[in-house]
């Protein structure tokens, strides 16, 4: 591993405390960071600031991106392929054939109504645009004070404005911000659980509690916004695919769009290629972003049905008033189709469910520990929520002794590692993280 240009990883980190903003970060109190100087199939390469490097499999995927792992060669190759071409033009009145194949590839694997494609670049700018579509479509169906949104507790849709109204009130801290965000609709978090059978009376109150908070909302509400079976940053919270189909049934009843946000759960990470596959639904526009790009670069994109499209067309703007610099990237685009490509090249369901496996049997012994509540696996993810907040820096440190990277959030040690993991790495993630479990929060 190369060391960049003679800088210490010492005087890097110190420089970077000083200047850099960090996700959720203090400047007053900078937390401890590790220097990335490498990044290779499922493994990082840190630098621990005193000139010793270590490794460490990336068991969070950088976020749910790097499904494929780093420096894969296809992905790798997509992109140089594309800097020697052109690397961004403009997407006004100009297109290019990375857009336009992805799109159609996007189309294809998408559920079967979804036909058009909005470029962005990142997923919250994909939940504005969604969200953007909503209103407009009910203004062009006469429908000016359908402006809110339904969502239910416990989600996460980004943190720009219009997607941050929508996330938990309480986890997206709408306190700080009182005044400033959209009062949205919010029903109650659907009961826990992936199983959780249909005459469940848990999910039998909470469909009849939505059913009430539609009717009694429908002439201010345009859309319901989920993220579709499993809840992400808001508290990896799997829930049934019925409650699904109720929210698909509401919004038909009423009128609303149906907004399902894939941007974590695409790409088959929950064992399906989107999650509402699980319950046989489809939405009416259709967020994605984090895996599209296999992890390389910010992308994501907005997908609606034709009715969508052509209601919002003709209406009274004439147009949807969206349109970022650097929408459609070629090289984002170009990375994605690679990246698309791959995944279906491949049996990607079995190495999710072989990964799901590796999870359930590695973290059960989790279960058993003192200050475990819970520990729970949808697809190639794996969750081990304790009984209060999980110590940050212990915890990531106790991890990393043991070669694996992970970024606990509130009470939950969570992975969602790339596909690309071989068993025995599995296995070295789960043991990690069920040992430093044990040795105590
Ligand atoms: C990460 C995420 C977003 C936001 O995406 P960014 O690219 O971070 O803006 C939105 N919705 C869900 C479900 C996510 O997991």
């Amino acid at each position: 591993m190369e060391m960049a240009a003679g800088v210490s990883g010492e005087t890097l980190l110190q420089r970077d405390a000083e200047l850099l903003w960090h996700p959720y970060s203090s400047l007053s109190e900078p937390s401890p960071m590790r220097l990335v100087r490498g990044a290779e199939g499922v493994r990082l390469r840190l630098d621990d600031g005193a000139g010793e490097t270590v490794e460490a499999i990336d068991a969070m995927a950088s976020w749910w991106c790097m499904i494929h792992g780093y420096r894969h060669p296809v992905l790798d190759a997509a992109l140089r392929d594309q800097v020697d071409q052109f690397s961004h033009v403009m997407f006004g009145g100009l297109t290019h054939e990375p857009a336009i194949r992805l799109a159609e590839r996007l189309v294809e694997i998408s559920p079967e109504p979804i036909q058009h494609v909005f470029f962005c670049d990142s997923g919250s700018v994909s939940v504005e645009v969604a969200i953007k579509l909503a209103l407009q479509y009910q203004v062009a169906r006469g429908h000016e004070g359908r402006t809110r949104m339904l969502t239910v507790r416990g989600g996460y849709h980004g943190d720009t404005f219009a997607p941050m109204s929508v996330c938990d009130p309480v986890s997206g801290m709408h306190s700080l911000f009182t005044g400033a965000l959209k009062e949205q609709v919010f029903g109650p978090q659907p009961p826990s659980g992936f199983d959780r059978p249909a005459d469940d009376p848990e999910f039998l109150a909470w469909a009849a509690a939505l059913a009430s908070i539609a009717a009694e909302h429908r002439d201010e509400v345009a859309a319901i916004i989920v993220e579709p079976i499993l809840q992400g940053a808001g508290g990896m919270y799997p829930y049934s695919p019925a409650c699904l189909k109720v929210l698909r049934d509401l919004a038909d009843e009423h009128g609303l769009l149906l907004i399902l946000d894939e941007i974590a759960t695409g790409f088959g990470r929950t064992g399906t290629l989107f999650a509402s596959e699980h319950a046989g639904i489809d939405p009416d526009i259709l967020c994605v972003g984090k895996a599209l790009t296999g992890g390389y670069l910010s992308m994501a994109a907005t997908l609606c049905t034709t009715d969508v499209a052509h209601t919002v067309s003709r209406g009274p703007g004439g147009a949807l008033m969206h349109g970022p610099t650097f929408m459609a990237n070629p090289l984002a685009c170009s990375v994605a189709l690679a990246s698309v490509e791959l995944l279906l090249s491949q049996d990607w369901s079995a190495e999710v469910s072989r990964i799901s496996a590796g999870l359930a049997s590695g973290l059960a012994p989790a279960a058993e520990l003192p200050g475990v509540k819970d520990v729970r696996v949808l697809g190639a993810v794996g969750v081990v929520q304790l009984g209060g907040p999980v110590d940050l820096q212990r915890m990531t440190e106790a991890v990393l002794r043991r070669g694996v990277w992970v970024r606990p959030f509130r009470d939950l040690v969570y992975t969602m590692p790339p596909y690309i993991c071989t068993d025995e790495e599995i296995a070295t993630i789960t043991g990690a993280i069920t040992e430093a479990i044990a040795e105590g929060n």
